[in-house]
């Protein structure tokens, strides 16, 4: 049996590019280890929705305000107009992606990828069965590598695929208290504090009836419990139940290569997308799966290896604007309490918020508004250069 395409990893990407192969046609496998539940706060906003056709049952809770909280304590409310950012749980949201691609016709096999041969006869993808423990193989012409985060597939075949940066997100699920000031099961807290995190945010994000309360950092030596115990008593979740403790890694930076120049092509936590500033990576992980799959398409199709180059370089043509402004904003804004109580104070700007919503909600910035953006760009420099005190109410 020689499949077209063996996808490693059936998360949101690897289910995405399953999905996708299988109903275009190719014969398809989606090697998953299966057996636990991605660390993850779980926000998505409305263009995945859309673009990959999520139902209304997966979303647990709709928020419509997103709190922005700075090291002083100061709260700006930002409505989220005409949407709403969804909450998915992992166990199920990601469930659901696999079976969809197991509908349309992708082969789900449960078992641990442990590396990859080449001989005379082809590409052969050696992982270990979850049900017997054997090792196995599946011959195949091309391979996606939907691994996550530290993917085993990109550190041994793609250049540069072990040298990823991360950051540490450290997140506990509790069971969600009653609504109150405090609490709002409409609401996502999203707050800057160097106490909570030297270089990252702490957030809490209602999901019905539970709810996510994390942070993540890049620091070394960060004690992510404690931040995130700090993190509870501020928000008064102290007392609710602690239902999970979880973390794991969020990759920083895109790799420059996402393919191997032969059989591989990598794509999500993988390839190193997740949005700077935000952490932002489910939808990025679709959109990889989703370039990846047509790309391994072209490939099949022409016989041309470097299509498989087509993956990155339809994503970034997407996706690079918008990533390039996060990443200018992380850096400028995270280092110190100093500035994030800065970026606080500018998220009041209506103008602020419009612009980074419109980028967070459909993925674009927006073009048609040229004096907004001659208005924030003078008033980020007024800030960065202290023209404007930290706080302005
Ligand atoms: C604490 C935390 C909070 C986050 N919050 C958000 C958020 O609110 N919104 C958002 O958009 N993003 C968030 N992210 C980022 C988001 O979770 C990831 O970007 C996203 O899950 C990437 O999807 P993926 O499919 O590339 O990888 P993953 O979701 O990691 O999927 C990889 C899959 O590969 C499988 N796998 C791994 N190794 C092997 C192997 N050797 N053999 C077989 N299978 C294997 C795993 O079982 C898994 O199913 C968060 C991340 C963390 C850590």
């Amino acid at each position: 049996m020689m499949y077209d395409v063996v996808v490693v990893g059936g998360g949101p990407s690897g289910a995405t590019a399953a999905e996708d192969l299988a109903r275009s046609g190719a014969k398809v496998a989606m090697l998953d280890r299966a057996g636990r539940i991605k660390p993850c706060g779980g926000a998505i906003p409305p263009r995945l929705i859309k673009d990959f056709a999520i139902p209304d049952h997966m979303i647990v809770a709709k928020i419509n305000t997103a709190r922005m909280i700075s090291p002083s304590g100061q709260q700006v409310d930002i409505p989220i107009e005409g949407g709403f950012v969804g909450m998915v749980d992992r166990e199920h949201f990601d469930e659901y992606l696999r079976v969809r691609a197991a509908g349309a016709g992708a082969e789900r096999i449960t078992g641990t990828w442990l590396r990859i041969e080449r001989d005379a006869a082809g590409t052969h993808v050696i992982y270990r069965e979850k049900a017997t423990g054997t090792e196995r193989r599946l011959s195949t012409k091309l391979i996606i590598g939907a691994d996550g985060a530290r993917s085993n597939v990109a550190k041994a075949e793609v250049p540069g695929g072990d040298k990823i940066p991360y950051v540490i997100a450290y997140h506990e699920i509790i069971k969600a208290p009653e609504a109150t000031g405090a609490y709002d099961p409409t609401r996502c807290d999203v707050i800057y504090d160097g106490k909570v995190s030297p270089d990252f945010y702490g957030w809490v994000f209602p999901h019905g009836a539970s709810a996510s309360v994390g942070m993540g950092t890049e620091v070394a030596g960060v004690d992510l419990k404690q931040a995130t115990a700090a993190l509870r008593a501020s928000s008064g979740l102290t007392d609710c139940e602690t239902i999970r403790r979880e973390g794991a890694p969020i990759p920083l930076h895109p790799l420059d290569r996402w393919d191997n120049g032969s059989d591989v092509v990598l794509a999500g936590d993988a390839a190193g997308v997740v949005a700077p500033s935000s952490g932002e990576g489910i939808y990025y992980a679709m959109a990889g799966g989703r370039v990846a799959a047509t790309a391994a398409m072209a490939c099949l199709k022409t016989g041309r290896v470097k299509d498989l180059k087509l993956a990155r370089s339809l994503f970034m043509r997407e996706h690079k604007q918008v990533f390039k402004v996060l990443r200018l904003m992380q850096n400028a804004y995270y280092r110190s309490d100093e500035r994030r109580e800065r970026f606080v104070s500018l998220c009041r700007d209506v103008d602020v918020q419009k612009l980074t919503f419109e980028a967070y909600m459909n993925k674009s910035l927006v073009k048609a508004r040229p004096l907004a953006h001659l208005k924030i760009g003078f008033k980020n420099i007024a800030h960065l250069t202290g023209l404007i005190p930290a706080i302005s109410k």
